[in-house]
């Protein structure tokens, strides 16, 4: 470590409106750690009464993806990360997509190229190869085009200025490369690694403009945060190897004195907590990476989302908030405001953050059993009208209630109810071979019956009482039948309250119920 640095302090000079930008490149669709990112810097934003930006890196035109561009703000908008600017709505540093900024990146880059900062290289695929090979031969680590083997090579610093000029007018293919500078420390204070060094002698000549006249990322993103006006660059740790070279750039383009702090954040890792998570983990566990369903235009390749599993987005917004981040408190449910008023950089966490699905579940059971009857009655609805099943809004309203308690997933408002629907055909064979006897045959006889005499409007209590004095009659308490009840009514052993089931299926189906299973499961247990 370097003694001789100043403390680590969080310093959030709030003399400017807080401005920060999320700025995928659109080569697909947008991974959940992308998503991560997006949240911090939107509640960061809001937090300060920022700005949040969204731009669209997409100079690398090899990679560009049909469609990621929608899948990104289609991503946003599901979960409400509400964008104050960007290629949606515009806004005063349009355009954000950067290829449509082509001329504002190399109006800086010829700049650094007349300030002697950058220069011409007009070296071919081949003579790069054969530098490669040569400095391998030579047993050289790293080899690469920097500082020292940049004087062996054909650029508009080894060659003369006629021919750098001859070569320009003759149209020979050019890239920009930056000039480092040879052994100097460039330094930064990230906001959550604390200070970060890096010698010049372990960075090279990176390439500013490719010979398609495209930015590279590196530059086209500093330009972008400089004309962008961004305070904040909150991004992946990924980046966080780029980030003294993106220093280097701020001091040679003369805007050191308004540079962004920088924020990286911890990786996002693997269930089992070794390695930088990736889709082939998610799909070996079986839980889904990318916020929206996605088909890969190429492969045609189709991965279900979080959405269409069945996650709501509050609870992927909760579980994701608090990857990497930490309240300082006990809280674990957090609504979106609750997230903006309690987020503070300071509190992001150095090391990476193991990606748990079953914490995620967890969170969709919590907001689920929070969710307004009517919301749940909705799920249920469109889950019944995928299978054309008709309900009517009470009885949807009463499964819902049932089922609140005891749902990971909306869609299994249908599918662990279904005995709401349609008497069982099946039976749990372990329920069976415990509960079903003689005695409960009886029992349930009795039951029946007494159901087909009843007076009166048919509730859940009605049920509970009729079954109550068939019980008394025969001695028995309740805990005798209930089971052999359920199996008969749900096919199942547990469940949510018998006689609330009852309620919802009502009288005549109670009844039918009761002796399909006397039926059934008496003759099954003969045979
Ligand atoms: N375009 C980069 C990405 O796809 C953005 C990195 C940054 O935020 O600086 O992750």
């Amino acid at each position: 470590m370097h003694s001789d640095l100043p403390k680590f302090t969080v310093e959030i000079v709030m003399t400017n409106k807080v401005r920060v930008r999320f700025a995928p490149s659109p080569t697909g669709a947008l991974h959940i750690g992308g998503i991560r990112t997006a949240l911090y810097n939107y509640l960061f934003a809001k937090k300060h009464g920022g700005d949040f930006i969204l731009r669209i890196e997409d100079t690398d035109q090899t990679r560009f993806v049909p469609g990621a561009e929608d899948y990104i703000l289609g991503s946003l908008a599901w979960l409400g990360l509400n964008t104050d600017e960007g290629i949606a709505q515009g806004g005063p540093c349009a355009p954000y997509r950067q290829s449509e900024r082509k001329d504002i990146y190399m109006k800086e880059a010829l700049r650094l190229v007349e300030e002697d900062k950058a220069y011409y290289a007009f070296d071919t695929p081949e003579e790069l190869d054969e530098m490669r090979e040569r400095l391998k031969a030579a047993k050289v680590v790293n080899p690469v085009y920097d500082n020292v083997t940049r004087m062996s090579m054909k650029n508009s610093i080894t060659l003369s200025q006629e021919e750098v000029q001859q070569r320009l007018d003759r149209g020979d293919p050019w890239v920009i490369r930056l000039k480092v500078p040879k052994r100097e420390d460039v330094r930064l204070q990230d906001l959550v690694r604390d200070w970060v060094v890096v010698n010049t002698a372990n960075i090279d000549d990176k390439i500013l403009i490719k010979s398609d006249g495209m930015p590279t990322y590196h530059l086209a993103n500093v330009v972008d945060d400089h004309l962008m006006g961004i305070t904040h660059v909150i991004r992946g740790e990924e980046w966080l190897p780029s980030a003294p070279l993106h220093v280097l750039l701020y001091r040679f383009l003369g805007w050191e004195n308004t540079m962004p702090r920088f924020a990286h954040l911890p990786l996002l890792l693997k269930p089992t907590g070794n390695g930088k998570l990736s889709k082939r983990d998610a799909l070996k566990h079986g839980f889904p990476i990318f916020p929206l369903s996605w088909k890969d235009p190429e492969t045609g390749e189709f991965s279900e989302g979080f959405q269409e599993a069945g996650y709501l987005p509050e609870a992927l917004i909760n579980f994701l908030a608090l990857l990497g981040w930490n309240p300082g408190t006990e809280q674990e449910m957090f609504s979106l405001e609750e997230l903006i008023e309690a987020f503070s950089i300071e509190r992001i966490g150095k090391s990476g953050a193991k990606f748990d699905i079953e914490k995620a579940k967890w969170f969709n059971q919590q907001y689920i059993k929070l969710k307004p009857a009517a919301e749940l009655s909705a799920f249920l609805h469109t889950e019944l009208a995928s299978q054309h099943i008709e309900c009517s809004p009470e009885k949807a309203a009463a499964i819902s209630e049932l089922l609140r308690e005891r749902i990971t997933f909306p869609a299994e408002l249908y599918t662990k109810g279904t005995y709401f629907f349609a008497a069982p055909d099946e039976y749990d064979e372990k329920i069976v071979a415990k509960k079903w006897n003689e005695e409960a045959v009886s029992i349930l006889s009795h039951y029946a019956l007494a159901l087909e005499t009843l007076e009166g409007v048919f509730t859940s209590e009605a049920a509970h009482i009729t079954l109550n004095k068939v019980l008394e009659e025969n001695n028995l308490g309740m805990g005798r039948i209930l089971q052999a009840l359920r199996l008969a009514l749900t096919g199942s052993g547990a469940g949510p309250d018998l006689f609330g089931i009852m309620d919802v299926i009502g009288r005549e189906e109670v009844i039918h119920r009761l002796r399909k299973a006397i039926n059934q499961l008496t003759y099954e247990k003969k045979a």
